[in-house]
């Protein structure tokens, strides 16, 4: 029996699917491309923006084309959301929406309910990648007022550690040379059993002798100048990265947002760290067009962008999510839609030349490249301070290896390096 698989919004989806996958593949079951022909189809939907809703329908519509008579289980935020609007896309009950926040423990129920297919859970994901992203925390009880995930995820829920190092040390023997430490809101890690994020980093550094760790997304308000300290002591393995989504840098956007700190915080965390380690790598995310937002809100965020310089920004225009504090205001203040792309544009003009200044700081500088992949001899992969680099003259058994590069000069969103080793 073959199945497909297709994963839609964050790095959480990306890891839950990873373990789907393995488990099924493990049960005998043959893993094809979601194009290809299969008899049970996956689809780990996103429900984060408007857009990602459409792309999910999208996917299940292109699973049925490819076979109609498939089975096409629909997990995930979306499923999540449809379920608890008491709505259904249940076509002919070929489409099947698994709402629970359990979202593997579901779909392994279900084919064994339904197809009499007994799946053997396994937690460790099967892939043989690299890079790999693991789940270590799922929900958020922050609210944000334009958040629809914490009404999809529920409460915090995080895993014991134990559990994780020793699945990061079965990817360490597979050949993992860097591990992302993902989750909903990942800085909230432990907090319902005592436990914290750094806790749970010490253990694995001191378990395991080569990946290095990377963290996925921080909240700024989980953390502070005590945290950057202690996280920027801990051995060189901890990767001098920090993406800390700034969403506006307006403080009065920042209070009708309710994300719980002023730019003025956020502007210490971002000094400190670089007072800490001159090469971090800060990367953001930015919501343009709140409802309200005026011209000078817009402006401040500009220019607050701009003095703070983010080596990578993502930028998203506002989109209204049903159940949210938003969704009001949005009726009463929205921002025409090209107000919105206009303020993206010049947000993204800004990113770019924050991005550039960066890179220049990084010419002649060496750096620790994870070569992922390889063409024609050039190696691509990303720097521990979450540069993306391409580096000539590597050799195939250097993929999947972390390489010394020396960074010559910068090219768009890549830099360009040259392998210290011989
Ligand atoms: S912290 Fe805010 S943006 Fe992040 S998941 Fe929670 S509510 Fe959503």
């Amino acid at each position: 029996m073959k199945f497909a698989i297709k994963t839609l919004g964050c790095k959480v989806n990306q890891s839950e699917s990873d373990v789907i996958a393995s488990s099924l593949s493990e049960s005998l079951l043959h893993q094809v491309g979601f194009e290809e022909k299969a008899d049970i189809y996956i689809i780990n939907t996103c429900a984060v923006t408007r857009e990602a809703e459409r792309k999910s329908r999208q996917f299940v519509n292109r699973a049925l084309r490819a076979n109609p008579n498939a089975l096409v289980l629909v997990t995930g935020c979306y499923s999540r959301k449809v379920h608890l609007e008491g709505c259904t896309f249940c076509r002919n009950g070929k489409v099947i929406l698994l709402p629970s926040v359990e979202k593997e423990t579901e779909v392994f129920d279900y084919l064994k309910t339904k197809l009499n297919l007994e799946v053997k859970s396994n937690k460790v994901p099967g892939t043989n990648r690299s890079r790999v992203w693991i789940k270590v925390e799922d929900g958020c009880e922050h609210f944000c007022s334009y958040c629809i995930v914490p009404h999809l995820r529920g409460k915090v829920k995080s895993r014991e550690i134990c559990e994780i190092v020793s699945e990061v040390k079965i990817l360490e023997q597979r050949g993992a040379r860097e591990i992302v430490l993902s989750g909903i809101n990942l800085g909230y890690y432990g907090k319902e059993r005592g436990e914290n994020l750094l806790k749970l980093i010490e253990a694995i550094l001191q378990n395991t002798q080569s990946v290095r760790i990377r963290l996925s997304s921080l909240e700024p308000f989980t953390i502070n100048k005590e945290f950057l300290k202690k996280y920027f002591s801990l051995e060189e393995r901890a990767c001098p990265h920090l993406h800390l989504p700034l969403q506006s840098g307006s403080n009065e956007i920042l209070k009708k947002m309710k994300r719980g700190y002023s730019k003025e915080f956020f502007e210490e965390l971002v000094y400190s760290a670089r007072a800490l380690n001159p090469l971090v790598g800060i990367t953001t995310d930015v919501i343009v067009g709140f409802p309200g937002e005026t011209e000078e809100q817009f402006m401040e965020t500009l220019s607050f962008c701009e003095k703070v310089s983010f080596s990578r920004m993502h930028i998203f225009p506002f989109s209204p999510r049903p159940h949210t504090e938003a969704m009001k205001l949005e009726e009463q203040q929205g921002i025409p839609a090209k107000i919105k792309r206009e303020r993206e544009k010049a947000l993204r003009a800004i990113a770019e030349r924050s991005r550039e200044k960066f890179y220049q700081s990084l010419v002649g500088q060496t750096v620790d490249v994870l070569i992922e992949n390889r063409n024609q001899k050039t190696g691509k992969g990303y720097s521990e301070n979450y540069v993306p680099v391409q580096c000539e003259n590597i050799r195939e058994e250097q993929v999947g290896k972390i390489v010394k590069v020396k960074l010559v000069k910068s090219q768009g969103e890549w830099m360009k390096g040259t392998p210290l080793q011989s």
